[in-house]
C-alpha cells in the first residue's frame, strides 16, 4: 500500500487513521456483526453513532444551547437554496460576493427575493476580501450572506463583516474545524462536509432555533424545510448515515488533536511553511492579497502556463496529487485541510525548490 500527499480541494484528505478504524471496523461495528452502511438508521447503535457525533461537534465548536446541528444531504448547492426559501421573510438579502460559491449562491438565492450585492472582490479576480466595516446594509434584509473561505481562489474572511444588527449565514465548507470559532456571531453556518471533515453527501447546518419555523416560502419542500429535519433531529428520512459515522470519527480525531484552538496553530504553522516559500521564491508566486490568505487553500502560480503544466505533471509523478488549480485561476492549489500532515507540505516544498533549481 502506498498513499500519497493528496492536495485536493474536494473530497479531499482524510486522516489515516480514521480511515484504518473505519477499515477495521468494516464488516463488524462493534460486536453488531454487519457494517454501519447495512445498519437501520433507528436502531439503537446507529442512534448513538449520530448522537455521539452532534455531541462532540457541540464540544469542538462550543455551540451555544440555542442552536440547531443539522446533519442533511444536497451538498452545499442545495443550502443556497434552502437558506432563501427558510429565511427570506421580506424577501430581502444582501450578498458579498468574494468568489464562486458566493456567486452561486447569490444567483440562486435571486430565484426567491430580491438580493443585493452590496460588497465583491470580482474587479480583481475575487483576490482579496473587500472592506467590510461599512457596507450599505439593506434596511429590510433577512440576512447578509458570505462564504468565510473562498476554495477556488484562496482567500479567507479574518474578520467577520459588520452586518449592522443583521443575521449572518456562512458558507463554511471549506474552513469547517479549521480554528475556533463564535457561533453566536452567526445565524447559520452550513458546509459540505467533503473539503475539512469527511466523505461527500453530508452537510451539517447550523442555526440559531427561533430561524426553524414553519414561516417558509410559499411552495418550499418538506425536505427542503429546516423545520423538518430539527424537530427529527435529521432522522425524517434516511440520512448519510455512513457518512454522518466518519464525520462523527473525525470529530473524536479532532478532540485527540487538542480540539480546535491546536489544530489552528498547527494550521497556521503548515500554511507558513508553503507562504513563506512561495514570498521568496523566484518562481513561484501566491495569487492572493497577503492579509487575506486562506489557511486551508493556497493557490499558486509560475506566470508560465506551460512551466505550470510541467510542476503538476512532475509533482503528481512525485507523490503530490491534485494540485492542478481550479479551471477559472490556473496555475496551482495546494489545499492542506486538517488531515493533511505537516510533513507534507514539507515535502512539497522541498519539491519545489527542487523543481525551481531545476528549471531555472
Ligand atoms: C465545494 C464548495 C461548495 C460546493 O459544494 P457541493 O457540496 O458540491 O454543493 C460550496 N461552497 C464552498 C465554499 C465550497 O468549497
Amino acid at each position: 500500500m502506498s498513499r500519497v500527499y493528496n492536495f485536493s480541494a474536494g473530497p479531499a484528505v482524510l486522516p489515516e487513521e480514521v480511515l484504518r478504524e473505519a477499515a477495521d471496523e468494516m464488516l463488524d461495528y462493534q460486536g453488531t456483526g454487519m457494517s454501519v452502511m447495512e445498519m437501520s438508521h433507528r436502531s439503537k447503535a446507529y442512534e448513538t453513532i449520530i448522537k455521539e457525533a452532534e455531541a462532540d461537534l457541540r464540544e469542538l465548536m462550543n455551540i451555544p444551547d440555542n442552536y440547531k446541528v443539522l446533519f442533511l444531504q444536497g451538498g452545499a448547492h442545495q443550502q443556497f437554496a434552502m437558506i432563501p426559501m427558510n429565511l427570506m421573510k421580506n424577501k430581502v438579502a444582501d450578498y458579498i460576493v468574494t468568489g464562486m460559491w458566493a456567486k452561486k449562491a447569490f444567483a440562486e438565492a435571486g430565484k426567491y427575493g430580491k438580493v443585493n450585492k452590496i460588497a465583491t472582490s470580482e474587479d480583481e479576480t475575487f483576490s482579496y476580501i473587500p472592506d467590510c466595516s461599512d457596507l450599505p446594509i439593506s434596511e429590510d434584509a433577512d440576512y447578509v450572506y458570505i462564504c468565510e473561505n473562498n476554495t477556488i481562489y484562496g482567500t479567507k474572511f479574518k474578520t467577520l463583516p459588520n452586518t449592522k444588527g443583521k443575521d449572518l449565514v456562512a458558507d463554511v465548507s471549506s474552513c469547517f474545524l479549521s480554528e475556533p470559532v463564535d457561533v453566536s456571531k452567526y445565524a447559520v453556518i452550513y458546509g459540505g462536509v467533503q473539503k475539512n471533515i469527511g466523505p461527500a453527501g453530508v452537510v451539517i447546518v447550523i442555526i440559531r432555533e427561533d430561524l426553524i419555523t414553519e414561516d417558509v416560502l410559499p411552495g418550499t419542500p418538506t425536505m427542503l424545510t429546516y423545520k423538518t429535519h430539527a424537530d427529527a433531529d435529521s432522522l425524517y428520512n434516511t440520512p448519510p448515515a455512513y457518512g454522518i459515522y466518519i464525520c462523527g470519527k473525525v470529530f473524536k480525531w479532532l478532540k485527540k488533536q487538542g480540539g480546535l484552538a491546536a489544530m489552528k496553530e498547527y494550521n497556521e504553522k503548515k500554511a507558513a511553511i508553503l507562504y513563506n516559500y512561495l514570498d521568496e521564491s523566484k518562481m513561484f508566486k501566491g495569487t492572493v492579497r497577503k492579509e487575506d490568505r486562506s489557511l486551508m487553500n493556497v493557490p499558486f502560480v509560475t506566470g508560465d502556463a506551460d512551466l505550470d503544466a510541467k510542476f503538476v505533471k512532475e509533482a503528481t509523478a512525485a507523490g503530490f496529487t491534485n494540485l492542478k488549480g481550479h479551471r477559472s485561476v490556473g496555475g496551482m492549489r495546494a489545499s492542506i485541510y486538517n488531515a493533511m500532515p505537516i510533513e507534507g507540505v514539507e515535502k512539497l516544498v522541498e519539491f519545489m525548490k527542487k523543481f525551481e533549481k531545476e528549471n531555472a
